[in-house]
């Protein structure tokens, strides 16, 4: 959490505790903040104050968009969605799909990118919904958002987009951008984990998905997490302040760890597209090396990443993104990714650059596949 965040949210743990759907001093103060974090937060993307329905997560956001969908057009049964989606997206259309919705899934090729020729092939009258993601969690490739909502404003389907790891990183403005509803998430953009939002465009048809109480207008019920909502709105303001600086610092500090790793260890792979990504993001496969066994190795010196494989079932389960991209499983299960913040430093990226390649080193000696590629090491 930014430090700037972590202050604007503990007034709200402490002495203004109130309810803002209360009438009482307590509760009319915290109704207008929460409006004022609302505001910040439309700010972040160019939307306007009514468009924004806090949520509880990005993961709430995402699920509520396609059941809204679902549910303002029932007799409409076929959903878009890409192959290389995050589970709050892909595994919500899987559940849909169990409940007789036809759903397409768009691949991807081998750098991840998003295969439109097949998007305009599955679109047909029956579509109710697409919801393809900004930029892709694991890899950071950005889709072309823009190119597919022009198609769908023109055949008059929603579209939602699922933008948890855009939002604050790069510049988005709904009243260019043709989206009908957009997902974001807190933890993504230095505030609090478990708030988030969803943007509602004016005019778009609205169904809850949490019934209750009249929060939000009626649009989600439950009383509001005040604390989280402030803490939102503020790190919304900081991003949005420090957008292009935070950019260009992250993009030279992942071109550096990734320039740095590509020079020092034998046969490494960029998975994605060079080009059309996010700055903070870098994915690479040190092939015929465990990604497991080099998180561990990397946590002894204070690393934190993540792997391409996780670990479900006692077995470790290959990334669908990089599946979906083709990518060899030997070079899944050594995919790395880092992701990097505005709190990045040089020395930080230095200290990496100096540690892992020899962790690569002596993991490649101790793999079967490895031994006959040590010496380039
Ligand atoms: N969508 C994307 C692209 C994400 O990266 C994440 C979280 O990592 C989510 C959705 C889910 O967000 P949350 O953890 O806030 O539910």
């Amino acid at each position: 959490m930014a430090p700037e965040v972590a202050e604007a949210l503990l007034p709200y743990i402490h002495e203004l505790y109130g309810n803002p759907s209360s009438m009482h001093i307590f509760g009319g103060r915290l109704h207008r903040k929460v409006g004022e974090a609302r505001a910040q937060i439309a700010a972040l993307i160019g939307a306007d104050s009514e468009e924004i329905i806090f949520t509880s997560c990005g993961t709430e956001s995402d699920n509520t968009a396609i059941m809204s969908a679902v549910e303002s057009y029932p007799s409409k049964k076929h959903i878009i969605t890409s192959r290389v989606e995050h589970p709050a997206v892909l595994n919500f259309a899987k559940h849909l799909a169990r409940k007789g919705y036809r759903v397409s899934f768009v691949p991807v090729d081998n750098q991840g990118r998003f295969d439109m020729e097949f998007f305009l092939k599955a679109l047909d009258d029956n579509t109710v919904v697409v919801s393809i993601m900004h930029a892709n969690n694991e890899t950071g490739v950005i889709f072309p958002i823009e190119e597919i909502g022009a198609i769908l404003k023109e055949r008059n389907i929603l579209f939602h987009t699922d933008a948890v790891q855009t939002a604050g990183k790069v510049p988005i403005n709904v009243k260019s951008l043709p989206v009908d509803m957009l997902s974001i998430s807190g933890h993504k953009l230095h505030a609090p984990k478990g708030i988030g939002a969803l943007y509602v465009r004016k005019g778009t048809r609205f169904y809850p998905y949490m019934i209750g109480g009249h929060q939000e207008h009626g649009r989600r019920a439950g009383t509001e997490n005040v604390p989280s909502i402030v803490a939102f709105g503020k790190a919304c303001e900081l991003a949005l302040d420090n957008l292009e600086n935070e950019a260009v610092h992250v993009a030279r500090l992942r071109d550096k760890l990734e320039k740095a790793l590509l020079d020092k260890c034998p046969d490494p792979r960029i998975n994605g597209d060079p080009v059309h990504r996010l700055p903070n993001t870098t994915n690479i496969s040190f092939e015929y090396v465990e990604g497991e066994a080099i998180l561990l190795r990397m946590d002894e010196y204070g690393i934190c990443a993540s792997s391409g494989s996780a670990c479900t079932s006692g077995a470790l389960e290959p990334s669908h993104v990089l599946r979906a991209m083709g990518i060899p499983y030997t070079a899944i299960h050594g995919s790395i990714r880092f992701s990097l913040s505005r709190y990045s430093t040089d020395e930080e990226i230095d200290k990496v650059i100096e540690i892992v390649p020899p962790i690569i080193k002596e993991l490649r000696t101790l793999s079967p596949y490895g031994k006959e590629r040590t010496l380039k090491c």
